[in-house]
């Protein structure tokens, strides 16, 4: 609702809001969603929210579907924010230390955020078939809201992605090609066949609406903070939607005087083994040359090159945020260590955070009394080859 036009995030370029579209039509780069927040803010305030629905369209009004009927939901968001008392003890020093899990979402994974809003507005304006590559959880939750839209859905996913990804999208009905390559090899594909087929193209951050399911990450944390935002977010980056949508989250909330001027540091971490945008942070670029042989058993940060890296850059250095990698034995050593300690089987994208925020204690950039949340991107049961 609310939705003025969509607007490039590198050119600014306006483009129509009412059809469908895919990235900048001059430079190529991504869309992003702009409201008419005053409007929204006079229906959607922070007391309005006590009688809401207990998913992320609790947030319609700055959210993308014109219509309540086209909202394609399968219960996602609002997931719960825990206090990690034990798991904090366990660190050097005294830290008020949260875990976001959004392993509870639909489909075991955050990227239930992002679908629901891409296949909702893809019904919206008539979309039978759509197509994505994938690492791994975006097609599971692509092949379920599909599912649940009635539409086709078109699946490349590298043959190498944690089974349960591959069985889950063929048990929704999904069509499903495994590709001997990487997530970009994927991606190629759908480029080349999308117009032939009819497809339209949910790729991250090559359709305007994913990001918009995932701010509302910023949203909830916001409001379950009590409107005062964490120290510090470690965010497990592949594309970086989620990223780039809390930070235009906080904007949005700013804009509409639920919060001040204050912002989380975002600390975007990956895998060293695919580690694009912190070699681009360390090297004072804003845009982040492919990572060559990227390989990582947190299939969701195997995303050896992004469309939005500028947006997760500029965001992580707006916000006197940092970027830092961990291997891959450390991320999954810390699977076990959360899990025993908190008793949440953690994603290994999620699990990540824990010998990140480690090392950040170590070189002094997170300090004691500082209130740090660490995100669990999704649920552990679907990367049993990992623990083997
Ligand atoms: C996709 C994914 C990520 C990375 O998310 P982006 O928003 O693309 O950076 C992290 N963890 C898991 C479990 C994922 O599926
Ligand atoms: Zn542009």
């Amino acid at each position: 609702m609310n939705v003025t036009h969509l607007e490039c995030a590198l050119c600014g370029l306006r483009h129509e809001a009412n059809v469908l579209q895919n990235l900048c039509i001059t430079c190529g780069k991504p869309l992003l969603v702009r409201y008419d927040l005053e409007t929204a803010g006079k229906t959607l305030t922070r007391e309005s929210l006590s009688t809401r629905t207990s998913t992320l369209w609790r947030y319609a009004e700055v959210l993308p579907v014109r219509s309540p009927e086209n909202i394609v939901s399968l219960g996602e968001g609002w997931t719960p924010l825990f206090k990690t008392d034990t798991l904090a003890g366990r660190l050097p020093v005294k830290l008020d230390l949260y875990i976001k899990d959004e392993g509870q979402n639909p489909t075991q994974s955050f990227k239930a955020r992002g679908m629901t809003a891409a296949i909702s507005m893809a019904k919206e304006l008539g979309v039978k078939k759509v197509a994505v590559p994938s690492a791994g959880n975006a097609a599971g939750a692509l092949a379920a809201y599909a599912a649940k839209a009635g539409m086709e859905a078109f699946i490349f996913m590298p043959a190498d992605t944690p089974r349960a990804n591959i069985v889950e999208c063929q048990q929704t009905g999904a069509n499903v090609t495994l590709v001997d390559g990487l997530i970009t090899d994927c991606g190629k594909i759908v480029a080349e066949r999308k117009e032939a087929e009819g497809w339209f193209d949910v790729s991250t951050l090559k359709e305007p609406y994913r990001v918009e399911g995932k701010k509302t990450m910023g949203y909830e944390l916001a409001e379950q903070f009590d409107w005062n935002l964490p120290d510090v977010i470690m965010y497990p980056t592949g594309g970086g939607t989620g990223l780039i949508g809390m930070w235009k989250a906080f904007d949005e909330m700013e804009q509409m005087g639920w919060i001040g001027s204050k912002r989380p540091r975002m600390v975007s971490l990956q895998s060293a083994t695919c580690a694009p945008i912190v070699r681009a942070f360390e090297n004072g670029e804003r845009f982040a040359d492919e990572f060559e042989n990227a390989s990582t058993v947190a299939s969701g940060l195997r995303v050896p090159k992004a469309i939005g890296d500028f947006l997760i850059l500029d965001a992580v250095r707006a916000s006197g945020g940092t970027a830092i990698s961990v291997t891959d034995a450390e991320l999954v050593e810390a699977v076990g260590e959360i899990g025993a300690a908190e008793g949440i089987f953690t994603a290994p994208e999620g699990s990540a955070c824990l010998p990140a925020l480690r090392k950040l204690i170590d070189i002094g950039y997170v300090s004691a009394g500082e209130s740090v949340v660490i995100f669990n991107t999704g649920a552990g049961v679907k990367y049993l080859e990992a623990f083997e």
